[in-house]
């Protein structure tokens, strides 16, 4: 039993854990706040503890990582929800001037998933839960860029491994649904074979691409919170698209996939209006470049047509169809 922690959560987690906890935390973090400067805030006006829980989503996850390996005290990491890979992730994600950092690493002692609990998050929330291992499907057509376009380290086998997460994963949509046992058994184990793989390999690349690279534009646009599942899965059927014969996957097949287990993709669901849209994808090259992001679709100097389905009026038209 632990004696001595500080729990990093947010309320709808904890209203859950409250009535099951036969020891309470010294001190309680609720946290929704991921800019780097009110991280240090924290770090330096609450008292260490012996151990650091992590209980919650991905914010909550990352607060405790990030606390954890500043005070370089143990962590326990309880994914309340899967609805990102953050709870997997040794890598600690925070928020400068409204764009994702990765400032350290930090392994937990021990990662704990409640399967009772996961199920009590709205099944919205988990489903998104597929977005950083379906966005493999385009982060493979990136890597394909990358290999033929600018030359960039490849390896047949890492790539192979990675479509194989997907292929598994799009075929418990229906468990994936209804978040069942097998359902959150495949989100987990899809996340759990993901992050093994990127770590191995040394960087994001089997998982991360242009669909990722646009949501951060956009939210670096707008400063708007996005549920990241939604709009992964909005910017996986764009980018599909728009990599043309280096897709490896089906944009039909992905829509179909979300459809089946209730992925809120259309722009219109998640507060994207279509002129805030046409920017991103009007700046995603640009910020591409700036930012020294891997190299992709979004690094090619044409990735528009003058016209039809994968200029930026087709684009704007498909995603306004949904
Ligand atoms: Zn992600």
């Amino acid at each position: 039993m632990l004696d001595d922690y500080i729990l990093v959560t947010m309320e709808e987690p904890w209203a859950l854990l409250k009535p099951k906890l036969k020891n309470q935390p010294r001190d309680i973090i609720f946290n929704r706040d991921m800019q780097v400067e009110h991280l240090e805030s924290l770090e330096k006006e609450r008292k260490k503890a012996k151990w650091l829980v992590g209980f919650g989503g991905g914010t909550s996850c990352d607060t405790a990582k990030y606390l954890s390996w500043k005070w370089n005290i143990p962590l326990i990491i309880a994914p309340s929800i899967i609805s990102v890979d953050a709870w997997l992730c040794t890598s600690i994600a925070v928020r400068v001037d409204h764009k994702v950092r990765y400032v350290g690493d930090v392994q937990p002692s021990r990662i704990l998933v409640d399967y009772s609990i996961v199920k009590q998050a709205p099944k919205a929330l988990n489903r998104a839960g597929v977005s950083d291992t379906i966005s493999i499907t385009t982060a493979l057509g990136d890597w394909l860029i990358a290999r033929d376009t600018f030359h960039d380290k490849f390896d047949q086998k890492v790539f192979d491994e990675a479509k194989k997460i997907v292929e598994d994963l799009m075929k418990q949509a229906k468990n994936i649904k209804v978040v069942n046992n097998k359902g959150i058994d495949a989100l987990v184990k899809g996340y759990v074979d993901e992050v093994r793989i990127c770590e191995a390999w040394g960087n994001a690349r089997p998982e991360e691409g242009g669909e990722h690279f646009l949501a951060y534009c956009l939210e670096d646009i707008t400063h708007g919170h996005y549920l990241h599942g939604n709009l992964i899965g909005l910017n996986v059927l764009v980018v599909l698209k728009l990599q043309r014969e280096k897709a490896v996957f089906k944009v039909e097949a992905l829509k179909k996939f979300f459809d089946e287990i209730g992925i809120e993709y259309a722009p219109g669901k998640n507060g994207i209006e279509r002129e805030q849209y046409k920017q991103a994808l009007e700046s995603v090259q640009a910020y591409v470049k700036r930012e020294k992001l891997l190299n992709g679709l979004f690094s090619l100097d044409r990735v528009f047509d003058e016209m039809g389905d994968c200029s930026m009026r087709g684009i704007l038209e498909f995603i306004n169809s949904f």
